[in-house]
């Protein structure tokens, strides 16, 4: 088991379905809610990333991670899951909206369609899964759990990632507003922003090269460069009953790197500088 200063059934029993779950940090938020006696849904459009974190998961914790297909840009395959999840466990404690596209380029370079494919993903996505999850959540008997992963850029400038931070902030706002409407379903909605964490896929889409991640940790005045591990146990305590009366709020974990520096905006200088 990973290290967790939460105690072992912290979960159990409950449900928690994770959108984009097979990659990266939403494998690592399903193995810590698996590992604290939650069962596990993760969704994403690979089949042969969601078999093989299933099978990873098997090996690593003995439990099931269960999975479906889904592209949130795509309602019909959303409402299917949710189906799902009705047919087999009548309702969910916690949804965590995790997935997410993104790819560093200046906005004048940017084109329609990867500016839609973002906002697609993250901001109508995170809505059409929430919308479609409601009815699940609030069937929950002790009160349920909806946190929405963030980034540090979504309440200030996201130069060079201008798609990803309009998204981000309209999920933080998203998050504040479904929080209220839903308050008396006994749901509560929080956002988790993590830090710079070297997922496989960040490394690719962000250019994180050798100097970039130097550069990086140096803009981070506590902690370093953080991991998945660390951000799971963020968002194990935003559903956990410590954060009962946490609701429309966020849980910045990027070790104060957002009061400092704006390493995008950094990073993009250099890079596209002529
Ligand atoms: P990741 O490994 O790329 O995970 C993203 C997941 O989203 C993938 O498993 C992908 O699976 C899924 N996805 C993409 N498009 C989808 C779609 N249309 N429908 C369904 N699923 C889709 O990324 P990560 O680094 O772990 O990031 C996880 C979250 O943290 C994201 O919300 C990201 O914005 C946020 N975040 C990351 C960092 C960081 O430094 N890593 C920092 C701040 C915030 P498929 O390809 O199978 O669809």
């Amino acid at each position: 088991m990973s290290e967790s200063i939460f105690k072992e059934n912290l979960f159990e029993g409950k449900k928690v379905f994770i959108t984009g779950g097979a990659t990266g940090m939403g494998l690592g938020f399903a193995k810590a809610f698996l590992e604290h006696g939650a069962d596990v849904i993760i969704a994403s459009r690979k089949e042969e990333n969601l078999t093989k974190a299933a099978a990873e998961m098997n090996s690593q914790t003995g439990k099931t991670l269960h999975w479906k297909t889904m592209d949130v840009r795509n309602n019909e395959t959303v409402e299917e899951v949710a189906k799902h999840i009705k047919d087999t466990w009548g309702h969910l404690d916690v949804l965590v909206n995790n997935a997410a596209g993104n790819f560093v380029t200046p906005a004048a370079a940017m084109s329609e369609n990867a500016w839609r494919a973002v906002i697609d993903i993250v901001l109508d996505g995170t809505f059409r899964v929430s919308k479609a999850c409601y009815p699940l959540l609030r069937k929950s008997e002790e009160g349920s759990s909806i946190v929405n992963i963030i980034a540090n850029y979504a309440w200030g400038a996201a130069p060079f990632v201008a798609h990803s931070g309009a998204a981000k902030a309209g999920v933080l706002n998203l998050t504040r507003s479904l929080a209220l409407e839903w308050s008396n379903d006994k749901i509560r909605v929080n956002a988790m922003c993590p830090g710079v964490v070297l997922t496989d896929n960040v490394k690719k889409n962000l250019m994180l090269d050798e100097n970039v991640v130097k550069t990086f940790e140096s803009n981070i005045p506590a902690g370093g460069i953080t991991n998945t591990e660390k951000m799971a146990q963020q968002v194990l305590y935003l559903c956990s009953p410590a954060a009962s009366v946490i609701t429309g709020d966020m849980l910045i974990a990027d070790g104060g790197e957002w009061l400092v520096a704006n390493n995008f905006y950094q990073v993009g200088r250099n890079f596209f500088s002529e």
